[in-house]
């Protein structure tokens, strides 16, 4: 298809905006949206309007949803494409990105799911090849690299291999078998999450989370071209660490400063990010974050992306939904 073809310089950033429903609490506040969504590509800021405001009312995307909208959507409409690439060798990275409390989890839980049952399907489908899944799971604090699926809180080092580039090492890594599986591996995951976050607060709201299938395959007895070639590639859904303290200084493309309440792989993706797409060509700083350092392979280059950026449709949060949007626009 079409969406295969490559320029030299890989492929635009999918970029996609999701604003979730009120809820009860700020229903019952009598809150309503800024926000309208007034073609699946534009969305408006509908207070904006009446304010001199330094920021624009309108913003453009491959894809905008509204609060009525379904994660089956958010992933059919061009998240699906980007996961699934990785069935063919392409790696691939979809984010989820938002102040916290705008919707993250909530819709990258959801795209998992489709993605993998998707993979899943596919696999069974195509008899000419063997597949063979592997799952990994780690969780980003403070530049601190967790194993998800370990009970051992010891922090991971990052480790240059020099055919698979930035490894995780002794990452546990779990031959996925099928959706029951999945569902255990994924339970583990949470539980793990929510371990660390009873020993330290806020721990959720400041981690990343990467999620990520391994996909190999290989031409079997059934393979009409009879290629040896292995293809490997990894899909990686990232839940990433709310963007409230980032935001400003991700906006104004300000320099990284150090310092605790500075989230160094937020800060360092986002100009990772911006680079991307206005200077593919030119240095990207891959190596100043974790993050970054272990999405190098799935971020640019000839692999492909997809952002969700989500917002919290309540006036109080215009200050942070705009944000979001400042960094969604950069990444386009
Ligand atoms: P985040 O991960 O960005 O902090 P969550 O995904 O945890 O946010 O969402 C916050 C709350 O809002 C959760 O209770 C979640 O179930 C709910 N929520 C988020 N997005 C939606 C949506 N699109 N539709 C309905 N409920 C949602
Ligand atoms: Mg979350």
């Amino acid at each position: 298809s079409s969406g295969d073809e490559m320029n030299g310089q890989g492929e635009k950033i999918f970029v996609s905006v999701r604003v979730r429903p009120l809820n009860e609490k700020e229903i019952a506040k009598n809150y309503s949206s800024d926000w309208e969504c007034i073609n699946n590509n534009t969305i408006i800021c509908k207070t904006a309007v009446t304010e001199r405001s330094k920021y624009p009312n309108a913003y453009t995307f491959d894809r905008v949803y509204g609060s009525d909208s379904t994660t089956r959507q958010v992933y059919e409409e061009g998240v699906k494409r980007v996961a699934l690439s990785a069935l063919n060798g392409i790696n691939s990275s979809i984010f989820a990105y938002g102040q916290t409390s705008s919707g993250k989890t909530y819709t990258m839980t959801g795209i998992t799911q489709y993605a993998i049952s998707d993979i899943f399907d596919h696999i069974n489908q195509q008899i000419d090849r063997e597949f063979m899944l592997k799952f990994s799971a780690i969780e980003i604090y403070n530049e601190c690299v967790r194993d998800l699926l370990s009970a051992d809180g010891t922090p991971l080092r990052l480790l240059d291999d020099p055919e698979k580039g930035t490894v995780v090492d002794k990452l546990t890594e779990i031959h996925l078998e099928d959706w029951t599986h999945l569902m255990e591996l994924l339970a583990v995951c949470e539980a793990q999450r929510k371990i660390g976050e009873t020993s330290l607060n806020e721990m959720s709201s400041r981690s990343h989370q990467i999620i990520r299938l391994t996909i190999e395959s290989t031409a079997n007895e059934f393979s009409v071209t009879d290629s040896a070639t292995t293809l490997t590639a990894n899909v990686n859904f990232v839940d990433l660490a709310g963007s409230e303290r980032a935001s400003q200084t991700l906006a104004a493309g300000k320099r990284l400063k150090e310092g605790g309440h500075i989230n160094r792989s937020l800060l360092t993706l986002g100009t990772v990010v911006r680079k991307l797409s206005k200077a593919p060509n030119g240095h990207i700083p891959y190596r100043d974050s974790k993050l970054t350092r272990i999405l190098q392979n799935s971020l640019g280059g000839n692999a492909r992306t997809a952002i969700v950026c989500t917002l919290s449709p309540a006036h109080i949060h215009l200050e942070q939904s705009r944000n979001t949007l400042l960094f969604a626009v950069c990444a386009k």
